[in-house]
């Protein structure tokens, strides 16, 4: 039997949905509001903690004391004893030359193309300096003695006491990211610098390896970019690895431009940070001097039409070397003078400050081949060491 619905039953009914169909439109629009209320929260809180931390940046950059007049009688190469690693023998353990840096800068004094007194010496980020950069986390991590030895690839150093890894191993590298930070300022003021040390290219922001415990191409890009008011850098990355670390931490940074050329069958297989790169070249192991030069010079001549940089970072290390038993190469002695020739020609021909660093070389011939190299610079009138002012 069906109920009868009466009049006065419709009316009640339809009172009941309309004030339903009422609060259930108040509820939506509340939490519709409350929703776009907090995404405007957090996009504003999100872009003004970036505000603060790009002031935060700023601030320490413009306080930091690694910028310092340099007088005009010191030359543009950037060096310091305390460069080198010296840690009880154990630094042996590790296929790199810890005291190349020193012993280019020997090759130079002795061949009489640069005095030591006209070297300029840097000096040590300090932690202030590397914050710029890194995270406070990060550079806690480096107080853990096998984590540096980890980053380092010398296990044995996991078991020293941290403050002995801080003065034999963290202190020498703190110091040339001191010198690589210093470089583009006498970069941009001279033309041309070189410091003989850093190009830690596997090292970003948020984590160390591969021999590379501080980042400090990034540091110093982010360095000229508020004090040298520079906004556009070319890293020119010539080790025998990808430079993973600052394609990573530029990595959707227009402002830097990256050409790279690795050997992609070796060390560190970055995936992620390949995709980074702006112009990869690859040379796979076994590549000659001839076809190795034959690539550089279509790399440069394709760069040349595709960025414009204000300021160019070249990584050059020497693990391209034939018998490198890392880098897998085989470039001549000589094709590494010619090489750094290519580059120098590159800036100095367009006007571009050029900062060098000498990253990898894993071989005990590397520093008389670095040392060739500069003197190379120096004859084809590239770069002036001074040599005049030296008694030849
Ligand atoms: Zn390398």
């Amino acid at each position: 039997m069906l109920p009868i619905i009466t009049e006065s039953t419709r009316i009640l009914c339809k009172s009941t949905l309309y004030l339903l169909l009422t609060f259930a439109t108040i509820k939506l629009s509340g939490s519709l509001y409350r929703y776009i209320r907090c995404l405007t929260m957090a996009s504003s809180s999100s872009s003004s903690s970036t505000t603060d931390t790009e002031t935060i940046r700023r601030n320490r950059i413009l306080s930091s004391n690694l910028y310092f007049d340099i007088p005009s009688s010191k030359v543009p190469v950037i060096y310091s004893s305390a460069y080198n690693i010296s840690f009880l023998g154990i630094e042996k353990l590790h296929p790199f030359d810890s005291s190349k840096w020193g012993r280019i800068c020997q090759f130079l004094n002795l061949d009489g193309v640069l005095d030591k007194k006209y070297i300029v010496e840097p000096l040590e980020a300090s932690k202030e300096d590397l914050l710029v950069v890194h995270s406070k986390t990060y550079l806690d991590s480096l107080k853990s003695s096998p984590n540096v030895a980890m980053i380092i690839e010398v296990p044995p150093v996991a078991l020293f006491p941290n403050f002995l890894v801080q003065k034999n191993v963290l202190y020498p590298f703190r110091k040339q990211v001191g010198g690589t930070i210093l470089a583009a300022k006498l970069a941009k003021e001279r033309g041309w610098a070189i410091n003989v040390g850093g190009g830690f290219h596997h090292c970003s922001a948020d984590k160390g390896a591969g021999f590379c415990a501080y980042a400090d191409i990034t540091l110093c890009i982010h360095y000229a970019f508020v004090r040298l008011n520079i906004s556009r850098v070319m890293i020119i990355d010539l080790d025998a690895h990808q430079g993973n670390g600052h394609e990573k931490d530029f990595a959707n940074d227009r402002r830097v431009y990256t050409l790279d050329m690795y050997n992609p069958g070796i060390y560190p297989f970055d995936y992620e940070a390949k995709r980074y790169i702006d112009q990869k070249v690859k040379v796979v192991s076994g590549t000659t001097t001839d076809e190795y030069m034959k690539k550089l010079d279509e790399a440069l001549e394709v760069a040349k039409h595709k960025f414009d940089p204000e300021l160019v970072i070249y990584n050059a290390g020497t693990d391209i070397l034939d018998g490198d038993p890392l880098g897998m190469l085989k470039v001549s002695p000589d094709g590494i003078a010619i090489r750094d020739e290519k580059v120098f020609s590159f800036a100095r021909s367009r006007n571009i400050p050029l900062v060098m660093l000498t990253s990898g070389g894993y071989m005990k011939s590397s520093a008389r081949v670095i040392a060739n190299s500069i003197i190379n610079l120096s004859r084809k009138s590239l770069i002036d060491t001074g040599s005049s002012r030296v008694k030849i």
